[in-house]
């Protein structure tokens, strides 16, 4: 890197705020799945006018701006694919900038992480509907806004993308743009559509439209009682079938579900009663008071007896959702990796509930044809499902052994890394794994499945018409002309010519 740039990266955000020593910059150009080139300099701007001045000397410097958060997502979403780029790291934005308690919104900045902003909002009894994710003790909003995550809330609310009122993005000539009612001048942020929705075209974007700055989310009043339900199935299909029943009752906040594999694991650190179960279904209910809330436990219990469920201890939902001390953003170390220290990457596929069986019968049919191979590298999947509002998600998870990376470094505690940290290198199971990730991402893409998170890895620009391929490239070229913004990300090339 040029020391010009260099100096000039200093003087905008100080010496402190800028890494150039090579580890780090591999370290930061890696996701937990895909490393690639590294960038030239990681940057951490703390505030809106330190983004613009960063952008707009990038540009001038033909370099590419890669936005990034915590760094926890899989589809390499913020991995260059080009060494002539700075990656901005936007955690030390982490203000929570208002609190509007009258007209419910709050607007916050976007490198602020998921059990901060919950800290705050939770002394003044108000909630995101949607609240966080698995990874929310570090993962942060922006991420979030960009790769249509989802957990806490989502079988309720959907994404975070749903309840997101207005957006404050800049772009790649280093204007700012502010999205919804707060855009007039004499308005704030209170409303999403007020005109066309702007805000859209920034979400679950993977970065590529423009550096999303703050975010404006609505605001619930947190809701007074949660409980929390456990059902065991003889297998995945009956647990589906049950699953998509509860969803369509809409009362619901988080619905998931494990396979086999993960109850075994679960059952192997002390919950017994996960021995042997095919299947089992982790259910949250939240509402207004005990009363409400027993009412639609009942309604879900009656329905996941009919479908063939039998009650187990709640112990799992209680562990994930309400977490230690009412936190559900507890330390992520025991999930960055398998029960024996394995690496892990997961697959998702979201697909409307009439499809959720298919999506099944792919992984299923799919993981037979592979089970040979997978015995011979000792590579071995589990699955989860997820209900957001009436949509199913499947996430196939694919674990082996091999050396652990410079994001797990970040997050496992020192104990963890110790016992799991110096796994060699196994390429061969690596490789396997990446092959059989794209074959059964193509597989799910052949059924019509959405992704979250599209990044590198899933197909976006590539799934659409040749219509909407165009606009999709004239909106980008409209943002950033010059192509600089996370190029390659959403399948959009860094020069945009073509369309
Ligand atoms: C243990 C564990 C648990 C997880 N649990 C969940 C879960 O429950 N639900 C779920 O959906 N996912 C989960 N994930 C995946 C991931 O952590 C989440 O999707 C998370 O929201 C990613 O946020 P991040 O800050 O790490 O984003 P990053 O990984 O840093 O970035 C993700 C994408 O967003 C873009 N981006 C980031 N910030 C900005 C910004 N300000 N402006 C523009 N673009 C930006 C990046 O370019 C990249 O494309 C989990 C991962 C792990 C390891």
């Amino acid at each position: 890197v040029s020391e010009n740039l260099k100096t000039a990266c200093i003087s905008i955000v100080g010496s402190d705020n800028v890494i150039d020593h090579q580890d780090d910059l591999f370290a930061a150009s890696a996701d937990i799945w895909a490393s690639g080139v590294a960038a030239e300099l990681v940057i951490c701007p703390a505030s809106t006018q330190e983004v613009v001045e960063l952008v707009k000397l990038a540009s001038s410097h033909q370099k590419a701006v890669i936005p990034r958060g915590a760094g926890l997502s899989y589809s390499a979403g913020f991995v260059p694919d080009r060494p002539q780029c700075i990656i901005l790291d936007l955690r030390r934005m982490d203000r929570i900038e208002h609190v509007d308690r009258d007209d419910l919104y709050v607007t916050v900045q976007t490198g602020c992480n998921w059990k901060t902003l919950h800290t705050v909002l939770k002394q003044t009894g108000l909630r995101t509907p949607q609240y966080g994710v698995a990874s929310g003790a570090y993962s942060t909003i922006g991420g979030a806004l960009s790769s249509s995550a989802t957990f806490l809330g989502s079988a309720r609310y959907g994404s975070l993308s749903e309840n997101v009122l207005g957006v404050e993005v800049v772009l790649a000539d280093g204007s700012v743009v502010a999205t919804g009612s707060g855009t007039s001048t004499a308005s704030t942020g209170f409303r999403r559509c007020d005109g066309p929705d702007m805000t859209g075209i920034f979400l679950d974007d993977s970065g590529a439209m423009g550096i999303k700055t703050s975010a404006t989310l609505r605001l619930i009043p947190a809701p007074q009682a949660k409980e929390y339900l456990s059902f065991g199935y003889e297998n995945l299909e009956s647990l589906i079938k049950a699953q998509i029943a509860i969803g369509r009752h809409g009362v619901a906040s988080e619905i998931m579900g494990l396979d086999q594999r993960r109850n075994q694991d679960l059952a192997a650190v002390g919950l017994d009663f996960l021995n042997g179960v095919g299947a089992s279904l982790h259910i949250g209910v939240e509402g207004l008071d005990l009363e409400i809330v027993n009412r639609y436990l009942e309604l879900i219990r009656s329905t996941a007896l009919e479908h063939g469920g039998f009650e187990l201890a709640n112990t799992v939902p209680e562990m994930m959702i309400q977490g230690e001390d009412d936190d559900p953003f507890v330390d992520i170390s025991p999930y960055l990796v398998g029960a024996n220290g394995e690496r892990y990457v997961p697959t998702n596929a979201i697909v409307p509930p009439s499809k959720a069986l298919q999506a099944l019968s792919i992984t299923s049919e799919f993981l037979t044809e592979q089970r040979a191979r997978m015995s011979k590298l000792g590579i071995f999947s589990s699955i989860i499902t997820m209900s957001l509002k009436t949509d199913f998600l499947i996430d196939t998870y694919l674990y082996w052994h091999d050396q652990l990376t410079p994001v797990h470094r970040e997050y496992m505690n020192k104990d963890s890394w110790n016992l799991w940290g110096n796994h060699p290198a196994n390429i061969k199971a690596r490789e396997a794994v990446e092959g059989m990730r794209h074959d059964l991402r193509d597989r799910y893409d052949a059924l019509g499945a959405s992704h979250a998170a599209s990044g590198r890895f899933y197909p976006y620009s590539e799934r659409l018409g040749p219509d909407e391929k165009k606009l999709l490239h004239q909106i980008k070229n409209t943002l950033d002309h010059e192509g600089i913004i996370n190029p390659g990300s959403l399948g959009l090339s860094g020069t945009n010519r073509e369309t």
